[in-house]
């Protein structure tokens, strides 16, 4: 039936059961699928189950006969490189909890803190005022991927314990990067959500770790990588069994200087169409300048993203890093109104 495209090396398989299909007859497909040697995914699809297959298994044509079976509604190859994170292989959009926290169905959810966890004063102050102005999960690195070996790396296991106190505290969930596989363990143990930086993208060994973890994984996009690498390295967290990926466009490098990087709010639009991801932006990093964090992040809840995350520091100008991009607590304040006002103009829930 589909002749060619058993021949592309990477095809992957879908089976649409049908919609009144039962779970024995949806065990025995998968069972099928994995006697084949093929990965088998199991993803509650708009009208019912769809199982994926995906691999190198012991030949494609030998799933195509799966749509004899009982149950089968319909056997279906999918071209893209990316499978899982299709928007082909999942009809419906993705969401799910942090803690009580909606990601995605309409939400727009806001993560803010400094870039880095300098000190509990700091800390603790900017959890409040996140608290405060509305803001749902707090950011900050404990371990800092950072350009010079000379400048601050991060408290590291002190920054997750700190990290740990002021969810305590203000009730509010964490999320934090993690640059080594060797450490995912460790930062799952405090963090409600992990974060792959941009200059870990396409760390590979990396992302296969993060797949294997119960938590959600924020993937940045790397300054460097296109959306479809981008969608390549979220497969990686998928492929390893983890659902739960959001994708966050921070900007890219391009020839204009005016800003630390260019947002591309374009990638908003096209990783809605190309998946069924939730995305985020992350204005702070794309503008390096607390000036423009305001306006991209209206353009970016504009433009129809799952959410933000943004730097904020309540003295920017102390900073050990990305001072000049943080916003001070009442500009902050200022953009989460502006947001939620916005959110009603558009009937997002913000
Ligand atoms: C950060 O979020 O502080 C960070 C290092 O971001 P990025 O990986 O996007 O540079
Ligand atoms: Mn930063």
């Amino acid at each position: 039936m589909y002749p060619a495209v058993f021949l592309l090396e990477g095809t992957a398989m879908l089976v649409v059961m049908e919609e009144k299909a039962s779970s024995k007859q949806i065990e025995e497909v998968m069972q099928r699928i994995r006697a084949l040697e093929y990965e088998c995914h199991r993803i509650e699809g708009e009208k019912g189950i769809v199982i994926g297959a995906t691999g190198n298994g012991r030949g494609w044509h030998r799933l195509q006969v799966l749509e004899c079976l009982p149950g089968v509604e319909r056997v279906v190859p999918i071209s893209t490189p990316y499978k899982l994170a299709s928007r082909e292989t999942k009809g419906v959009t993705t969401d799910f909890l942090v803690n009580d926290i909606e990601i995605g169905n309409g939400h727009v959810v806001v993560m803010a803190g400094p870039c880095a966890v300098e000190n509990e004063a700091q800390l603790m102050e900017t959890a409040r005022v996140v608290r405060e102005a509305g803001g749902s999960i707090l950011r900050g690195g404990a371990f800092k991927p950072r350009t010079s070996p000379y400048s601050f790396q991060g408290l590291g296991e002190e920054g997750l314990r700190l990290l740990a106190q002021a969810r305590e505290a203000f009730g509010l969930s964490v999320i934090t990067e993690v640059v080594s596989p060797q450490n995912v363990e460790l930062v799952a143990t405090y963090a409600d959500i992990l974060q792959i930086g941009a200059r870990n993208a396409q760390n590979f060994s990396l992302l296969k770790e993060v797949g294997q973890i119960a938590k959600p994984v924020l993937l940045k996009r790397g300054m460097m990588t296109s959306i479809e690498e981008f969608l390549m390295s979220a497969e990686y967290v998928l492929s390893e069994g983890n659902s739960k990926v959001m994708l966050c466009e921070r900007g890219i490098r391009t020839f204009e200087t005016s800003t630390r990087n260019t947002l591309d709010i374009s990638a908003i639009p096209v990783l809605k169409e190309k998946t069924h991801l939730p995305v985020i932006v992350d204005p702070s990093h794309a503008a390096g300048d607390w000036k423009y964090v305001p306006p991209l992040s209206m353009a970016a809840v504009a433009a129809g993203v799952d959410g933000l995350l943004i730097e904020v520091h309540p003295w920017p100008e102390k900073a050990l890093s990305d001072g000049s991009q943080s916003l001070k607590p009442e500009r902050f304040q200022k953009l989460m109104t502006d947001i939620r006002h916005l959110g009603q103009v558009l009937g997002r829930n913000a």
